[in-house]
């Protein structure tokens, strides 16, 4: 089973992504952790799109493109959560032509509803475990007094350099002028599923469950 979880940054598509790993075998390709690594270890193109990144803004097709290619090509699993990837139109359209090509087929797109003011308070306020990528929530799930991760143990805890309100405002433009009219794309295909982002974490994971089946 492939599917696309969908929805502005902060709507929490990384948390849901893992326990789909954990419960279905899946395997996450999230683009931006990806992009994070490539600028972290300092390859030509992570030097690239580490300002694009930092303004909140998205960077190329091409590339995003080029990274899902060759993740499709390797081990399958239970199959793919795609985790902020597509994020445009053409992205969309190439995802489509590339799982064609592996014999592979879209199963759901899950949409996740959050309100806008919901968004800029969750992710001002999240940070992840260094070591197992464990999401925690200055106000909702905050790091356990001992310090460290409820998880793994680790601990060292990261706060992403773009969670700050002014390329969290630019990401979020991003979303509705390129991202949004993805909505109508899938729903138009027939394969458009909407969940509430807004509740408690087990509750929109049983949401999710619902309409995987
Ligand atoms: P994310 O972790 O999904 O919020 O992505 C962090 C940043 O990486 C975004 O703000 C973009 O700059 C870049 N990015 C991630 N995925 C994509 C994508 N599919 N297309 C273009 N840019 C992306």
């Amino acid at each position: 089973m492939n599917i696309i979880l969908l929805g502005p940054p902060g709507a929490g598509k990384g948390t849901q992504a893992r326990f789909l790993c954990d419960e279905r075998d899946m395997i996450q390709l999230s683009t931006g952790d990806m992009l994070r690594e490539a600028k972290d270890s300092g390859t030509e193109m992570g030097k690239i799109v580490a300002d694009v990144m930092a303004r909140g803004e998205l960077v190329t097709d091409e590339i995003v493109i080029g990274l899902i290619r060759e993740k499709l090509k390797g081990d399958k699993k239970g199959g793919f959560i795609f985790d902020g990837f597509p994020r445009t139109l053409a992205q969309a359209d190439a995802l489509g032509e590339l799982l064609a090509e592996e014999g592979e087929t879209l199963d759901a797109v899950i949409e996740m509803q959050v309100d806008d003011n919901a968004l800029v308070a969750r992710i001002t306020a999240r940070s992840t475990c260094g070591s197992c990528g464990e999401v925690y929530n200055d106000n909702t799930k905050p790091i356990p007094a001992d310090g460290k991760c409820s998880n793994c143990g680790g601990t060292e805890f990261k706060r992403r350099a773009d969670d700050n309100e002014e390329s969290l405002k630019q990401r979020l433009m991003e979303y509705y002028k390129k991202t949004s009219p993805l909505i109508g794309y899938y729903y138009a295909k027939g394969q458009l599923s909407s969940v509430d982002g807004l509740g408690e974490m087990a509750a929109v994971k049983a949401d999710i469950a619902k309409v995987l089946g």
